[in-house]
């Protein structure tokens, strides 16, 4: 494999430092040329003095001076602001464009390396919630690689090896069924921040754990699959799996299944994704069938969990609806973690922001970047009501 280089969006998250740990594993094979924050200043002046890349960006102005001053003479290059973000994924010795930021603010730093050619290994799934066609079609357009991170999505991108044009019948997503798998919805209705912030498989960013809590986050890879693997939604299922093994699975037309396993680990698709399609020996744990005697599976309680219908719904109804869903979660989730409202209240928000604004059918870019901006404001309006 000849050496890569990488840019990575949200260097400091969840995602983000695990993919420098990689990096750090393969020295001789990855080599980073960008990374950014949002407000994290003290860890991204250490990440940029450890990998020394051409430019780090600090979205949050505040935080620049701190940044600019520890990496004065440095000779790595310190920006600020949103369109900095789109400026330096375009830099030409960029080979691959890690996007590990949270929530729609990912999109156009998506569009923009696409633009110029660069692959993607993409663990921002909001950018293909908030506009999976237009997406898809840019790849195609500049023939660019479109590599998942999602474990669930590598996990089918790793079954469909192979298999040329075989067609897919039906894909399964796992999903662990979150810290409140099992319980009713009378027992959520007091649940804490604390509570719903303990994963019990995963450690992520506080976002993505409460979307798991929630089950959106199973709702939001239903429309990422969609998108990826060019499916109908009636081809994509879901399947509780609480000890996050089986990443997911594939079902071909003869009835045939393939499933990818592995210990929970983000490191193994994210060095998938900056490898690919070479596969790299490395120390991480091994799996051992015998310390997990039993794997079991259950159907997804969506009357508890309402998200994940909402999800379908939006997918099933199409044009703008996911964008509008994916922004009424966000305003949701920021609002459930600053405790101003409840853990059920987070689906009834999203529901009742989606039928406030009218169905767009074949939004364009600036559409939905509007749409995304104007279902904030109507989530927002509405939860001040509630
Ligand atoms: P984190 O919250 O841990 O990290 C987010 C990163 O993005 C941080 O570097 C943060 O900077 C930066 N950031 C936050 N807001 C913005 C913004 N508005 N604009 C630019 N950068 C921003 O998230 P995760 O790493 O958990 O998740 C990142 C993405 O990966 C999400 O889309 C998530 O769904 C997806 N994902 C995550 C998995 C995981 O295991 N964590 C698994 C599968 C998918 P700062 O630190 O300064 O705030
Ligand atoms: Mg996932």
């Amino acid at each position: 494999m000849k050496k890569r280089n990488i840019a990575i969006l949200g260097a400091t998250g969840s995602i983000g430092t695990q993919a420098l740990d990689v990096v750090r594993t393969f020295p001789e094979l990855l080599e980073v040329s960008v990374l950014t924050a949002a407000s994290n200043a003290e860890l991204l002046i250490k990440q940029a003095l450890e990998f020394k890349p051409r430019a780090v960006v600090i979205l949050q102005d505040e935080g620049y001076p701190k940044v600019k001053d520890a990496l004065e003479g440095s000779g790595i290059l310190v920006l600020s602001g949103g369109t900095a973000l789109e400026e330096v994924v375009q830099y030409e010795e960029i080979d691959v464009v890690l996007n590990a930021i949270v929530g729609s603010a990912g999109l156009r730093p998506t569009v923009k390396a696409i633009q110029s050619g660069k692959d993607i290994a993409l663990a921002n799934k909001e950018t293909l919630v908030v506009a999976g066609q237009l997406i898809m079609d840019l790849v195609q357009q500049h023939q660019v690689a479109m590599l998942p991170v999602d474990s669930e999505h590598s996990a089918i991108f790793q079954c469909l090896a192979g298999e040329g044009e075989n067609p897919i019948e039906k894909i399964y997503l796992t999903a662990s069924g979150g810290p409140f798998r099992g319980k009713d919805r009378a027992f959520l209705t007091h649940v804490t921040k604390q509570q719903a912030l303990k994963h019990p498989n995963w450690v992520m960013g506080a976002k993505i754990t409460i979307d798991s809590a929630s089950l959106m986050n199973k709702g939001l890879e239903v429309i990422e699959a969609k998108w990826l693997f060019g499916l109908e939604p009636d081809q994509i299922d879901v399947i509780v799996h609480p000890q996050s093994i089986v990443h997911s699975m594939v079902q071909f037309k003869d009835g045939s299944m393939k499933a990818q396993m592995g210990l929970p680990d983000m490191k193994l698709p994210i060095q998938h994704a900056l490898t690919y399609p070479c596969r790299q020996e490395n120390s991480f744990e091994r799996f051992n069938f015998l310390n997990y005697p039993s794997l079991t599976f259950e159907p997804a309680d969506t009357h508890t969990f309402r998200n994940l219908d909402l999800a379908y719904r939006a997918l099933n109804d199409g044009g703008d609806r996911p964008c509008v869903l994916n922004a009424a979660n966000e305003i949701a989730v920021s609002a459930f973690l600053e405790e101003k409202i409840s853990f059920l209240a987070m689906s009834e928000l999203i529901e009742a922001t989606m039928c406030q604004l009218k169905l767009v059918e074949t939004p364009t870019l600036d559409d939905l970047l509007a749409i995304d901006q104007e279902s904030r404001i109507v989530a927002r309006d509405l939860m001040n009501k509630m």
